[in-house]
C-alpha cells in the first residue's frame, strides 16, 4: 500500500537529521518505516533552496571549512534526500492570496503546496512549534508524526470511497504535473506528441501492431463499426448485460443489436447461444469483457471465423486482463477500451483506444477519428471528431507508470475479497473467474438475494455500493423495440441480484476486512 497517509517534512526536521543526530531519532524512524505503513514522504519545493542555504552555513560553522566542501556535502545530502521523498510543487495556487494572510512566507508556500494532497490524511512534520500552516494542515513534531503514521487513525479506513482515485493521484503527482506542464509548454493540444507516445506504449503493452486513441470508449465502438462498414439493416450480436454504450452505438448506426443471453457463471455473453442468433444480416459479434474478465474469445472467434464475421471486443472494463496468457484488446479483429476515470486505466476525463493487427482497419479507424480525412481537407470517407486530447494522453501516460503494479494489486484485492467472503459470508455468490483468465476487477460484483436491504445497511455504515447493471439493455425503454434476439432470463435474473463493492488497487486489507464484516452482518440481519 503506497500513499494512504502523507507527511510533509519541514526543513527544520531535515536539518536536525543532518546536524543533530541526538534529536532526530523519530525522523530517522519515519524514513525507515514509512513505506511499511503506507506513508508518502514529501518535501515542499519551497523548502529546498533554504534547506541548501542553511545546511551550507551550518556545515561551515561545524568546521567544514572550504566553501566547496560544505556545498558538496549539502548537495550530496539533498540528492540522497530526493531519493527518499517526493517534491511538492505549489504552482497554480494563488500565492498572492496566501501571502495576504501569512506571517511567514515560506510556511505559507509549504501550506499551499500541501493543498494537492488528500485533506485529512496529511500532517506537516516540523520542530518549529510556531510553524504557521494557515490552518491548512496539522503540524506535528517528529515523535507525534511517527505515532500518527503507525496508528490506524487517519488512514483511509475512515473515508471509504467506492473507487479511491485520490491515493493514486498522490502517488503519481510529480509525473502527472510534469506531463501536463509539458503539454502546456509545447501547446500542441490536438494530436500532440503525447498522443503518439501513448499509442506506441499501449500497442506494446497489449502486444498488437496498431493502437488508435480516441475521444471515449463509446466513440471507439462507433469508429470500429464505421471502419467495418456497419450500417442500416445490419445486425450485431452482443450481450444485454453491459453498459448502455455497447448497444447504443450499434443502434446509432441504424443497425440492430441482437441480444444473446449470458453465461450464468461469468455473466459474459454465452458463446453456445451465439450461432443460433446468426442470420444473413449479421455483420459482427461484439462481446463485452465484463467487470474486467474477458469473454470466452476462442469460442467466439471460432464461430466468427466459420461465418466470416469480425469480432469487436468491448474491453472498456478489462484493459490489463489476460485470456489464456494474451492481453485483453489483442484477442479479436478489434479491441476497444475506455479511459473513463474509474476504469482500470483511467484518465482525468473522457478517452479511449482501439487495437488491431489489421493494417487496413487501422488506417480506416485513424481516418474516421479525424473527420474521415487521409490528408488535410481531403475526405475519402465520412468520419467524426473522435480524437483524444493531448492533455488526456499526457495524464494516461503518467498513469501507465504505476499500471503494472496496480494490476497486481487488483488481483490481490479481488482474490482477497473472494477468500474472505467464502470463509465468512453465507448467501453470497462471489465472482467466478475462469482458470485461464486473470481479471482486473474493474468491478467486484457479488450476487445477494435481498440487494436493496443489504446495500442500505452497508451505506448506513459508510460503505458505498453500486449496481452494474440494474436493467439489462434489452429491457431499457429505448431498446425494447430496437433490439432483436430471444428472451434473456439469465441476464434478467443476474441484474436483480448483482451488487458491486468498493474496489481498487489502493483498497487496504483492513478496509476489506471492515467491509466484509459489515456485509456479513447485513446479509444475516
Ligand atoms: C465504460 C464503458 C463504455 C463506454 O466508455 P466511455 O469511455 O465512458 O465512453 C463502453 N462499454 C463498456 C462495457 C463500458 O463499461
Amino acid at each position: 500500500m503506497i500513499g494512504n497517509k502523507h507527511l510533509v517534512l519541514d526543513l527544520s526536521v531535515i536539518l536536525d537529521l543532518w546536524l543533530k543526530p541526538e534529536s532526530s531519532r523519530a525522523t530517522e524512524e519515519i524514513f525507515a518505516c514509512a513505506a511499511e505503513h503506507g506513508t508518502c514522504l514529501w518535501v515542499s519545493a519551497a523548502s529546498l533552496p533554504t534547506l541548501e542555504f542553511i545546511a551550507v552555513r551550518r556545515f561551515k560553522e561545524k568546521g567544514v571549512n572550504a566553501d566547496g566542501a560544505a556545498r558538496d556535502l549539502a548537495k550530496r545530502l539533498i540528492v540522497n534526500l530526493l531519493g527518499q521523498v517526493k517534491v511538492l510543487s505549489n504552482k497554480g495556487f494563488e500565492q498572492a492570496d496566501v501571502y495576504l494572510h501569512a506571517h511567514e512566507f515560506e510556511d505559507a508556500q509549504i501550506a499551499a503546496s500541501a493543498r494537492c494532497l488528500p485533506a485529512g490524511r496529511v500532517r506537516l512534520v516540523s520542530t518549529d512549534a510556531s510553524f504557521d500552516a494557515l490552518g491548512e494542515l496539522p503540524v506535528y513534531p517528529a515523535e507525534q508524526a511517527l505515532e500518527w503514521m503507525q496508528s490506524t487513525t487517519g488512514s483511509a479506513a475512515n473515508e471509504l470511497n467506492f473507487i479511491d482515485l485520490a491515493t493514486q493521484q498522490a502517488a503519481l503527482r510529480p509525473q502527472i504535473e510534469r506531463n501536463i506542464e509539458t503539454v502546456l509548454r509545447h501547446g500542441q493540444y490536438i494530436m500532440g506528441p503525447e498522443v503518439k507516445q501513448l499509442e506506441e506504449k499501449l500497442a506494446t503493452y497489449v502486444g498488437v501492431k496498431h493502437c488508435i486513441t480516441a475521444s471515449s470508449g463509446t466513440d471507439t465502438l462507433l469508429i470500429a463499426m464505421m471502419a467495418l462498414g456497419i450500417g442500416r439493416g445490419d445486425e450485431i450480436i452482443t450481450t444485454p448485460f453491459t453498459f448502455v454504450a455497447t448497444g447504443e452505438m450499434i443502434a446509432l448506426l441504424g443497425a440492430t443489436p441482437v441480444f444473446v443471453d449470458i453465461d450464468p457463471k461469468t455473466y459474459n455473453i454465452d458463446p453456445t447461444r451465439i450461432e443460433a442468433a446468426i442470420t444473413a444480416r449479421t455483420k459482427a459479434i461484439m462481446p463485452v469483457s465484463l467487470y474486467g474478465q474477458c469473454a470466452d474469445m476462442d469460442a467466439i472467434n471460432a464461430i466468427a471465423n466459420k461465418h466470416g464475421l469480425p469480432v469487436i471486443e468491448d474491453a472498456a472494463q478489462s484493459f490489463g486482463a489476460t485470456y489464456k496468457g494474451k492481453k485483453s484488446c489483442a484477442l479479436s479483429t478489434i479491441g476497444s477500451t475506455s479511459f473513463f476515470p474509474s476504469k482500470p486505466l483511467g484518465g482525468y476525463g473522457d478517452g479511449g483506444a482501439l487495437f488491431t493487427d489489421d493494417d487496413d482497419l487501422a488506417k480506416a479507424m485513424r481516418e474516421i477519428r479525424v473527420h474521415g480525412q487521409d490528408r488535410r481537407y481531403h475526405h475519402p470517407r465520412i468520419g467524426i471528431n473522435g480524437r483524444l486530447d493531448t492533455l488526456q494522453a499526457a495524464v494516461v501516460l503518467a498513469k501507465m507508470e504505476r499500471f503494472n503494479w496496480e494490476v497486481e494489486e487488483r488481483h490481490k484485492v479481488g482474490d482477497g475479497y473472494t477468500a474472505m467472503l467464502a470463509s465468512r459470508c453465507q448467501g453470497i455468490v462471489t465472482p467466478y473467474i475462469e482458470p485461464y483468465n486473470t481479471s482486473v476487477y474493474a468491478q467486484y460484483s457479488i450476487l445477494v438475494a435481498n440487494r436493496d436491504n443489504v446495500a442500505k445497511r452497508l451505506n448506513e455504515k459508510g460503505i458505498p455500493t453500486a449496481v452494474h447493471y440494474p436493467v439489462p439493455l434489452n429491457q431499457q425503454p429505448a431498446y425494447r423495440s430496437v433490439g432483436g434476439g430471444s428472451a434473456t432470463p439469465i441476464s434478467d435474473e443476474i441484474s436483480r441480484r448483482v451488487m458491486s463493492l468498493p474496489m481498487g488497487p489502493d483498497l487496504t486489507s483492513s478496509q476489506q476486512q471492515a467491509i466484509v464484516e459489515v456485509l456479513n452482518g447485513s446479509i444475516n440481519a
